[in-house]
């Protein structure tokens, strides 16, 4: 449970591709595609080269998720890929109206939305579901596999809980609101440690995904006239903050190399991204969300 059950939403919104990887990925690219994993997971900002040439669609294989059944709420408190179709219908709603209100003379944009399966071309390079959900300001779109909500239960033991989900969607799309912000533009997002430019990004997308959240249970869905999310109850927060802390930089350090190293950090501790999270949350502020405006994030 998470959307009112009579939100209606445009299936079409979505795409939905993607293809098995061409033969000549090997067992021994593994290490290679973990470390890759462990740079581009949540970066959600640029992946770039990373896997450039070595992945490719197959079109003899390429496949999609059938999103053709998702159209209201009912279907995404039921479907993870049809939870996919109403937060993103939910997002376009509340950003229009929050730039509108909040930030007079930015317009709001949709980005494109892309579930995929196995591997994917993009204009930031070819991805792999091993990079995690991420956003690419080439085209302006946001790229996930369905598959990322199973490994982040089995392998991060973050909440998949709908709301999770829906933060991590959220998180990207708070990406795609930094490039119309100019915000991109303006700072150096590889600049790493706990209080450089890459994590006070990474925090502000966090924090925006908690205006989304903030918003989404009072805003209208124009198609049904319903308000999209229920007002999540505290459970349903405290697994939204569960995942943004199992996703911190420390934890995967401490999970993956033994040890955490705060200089290297490039998304924030689990402690900043639950702080940043509800930052958003609580004020719905745009403005209070301002990561490279505060002293230390
Ligand atoms: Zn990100």
């Amino acid at each position: 449970m998470s959307f009112n059950e009579g939100v209606r939403s445009d299936s079409g919104r979505v795409r939905s591709g993607g293809g098995r990887r061409a033969a000549g990925l090997g067992g021994g690219s593994l290490l290679a595609v973990v470390a890759v994993f462990l740079i581009a997971q949540f970066t959600g900002v640029d992946v770039s080269g990373l896997l450039g040439g070595q992945e490719a669609e197959d079109p003899a294989t390429a496949q999609g998720v059938d999103l053709s059944h998702c159209t209201t709420g009912a279907d995404a408190n039921a479907h993870t890929e049809c939870r996919m179709v109403t937060t993103a219908d939910s997002l376009d709603t509340v950003w229009t109206q929050v730039l509108t209100s909040q930030v007079p003379g930015v317009a709001y944009e949709q980005p494109g939305f892309m579930i995929f399966q196995d591997s994917v071309s993009t204009a930031c390079g070819g991805a792999t579901s091993a990079s995690g959900p991420f956003y690419c300001p080439g085209d302006k779109t946001v790229y996930l596999d369905l598959g990322f909500f199973q490994q982040m239960e089995t392998d991060f033991g973050a909440s998949a809980a709908p709301l999770a989900q829906e933060y991590v969607v959220a998180h990207e799309w708070g990406h795609h609101i930094q490039n119309l912000l100019g915000t991109f533009q303006a700072h150096d997002s590889q600049e790493q440690g706990d209080q450089g430019a890459g994590v006070r990004m990474e925090l502000q997308a966090d924090c925006y995904a908690g205006v989304w959240m903030n918003h989404a249970s009072s805003t209208v869905d124009p198609d049904s006239g319903e308000v999209f999310l229920r007002t999540p109850s505290a459970e349903e927060i405290a697994q939204a903050l569960q995942t943004a802390a199992a996703i911190g930089d420390d934890r995967l350090q401490e999970k993956y190399q033994g040890h955490a190293d705060s200089d290297t950090w490039t998304h924030g501790s689990a402690e900043q991204r639950q702080r940043w999270l509800t930052t958003g949350l609580e004020s719905g502020s745009v403005e209070q969300c301002d990561t490279f405006a505060a002293d230390r994030v």
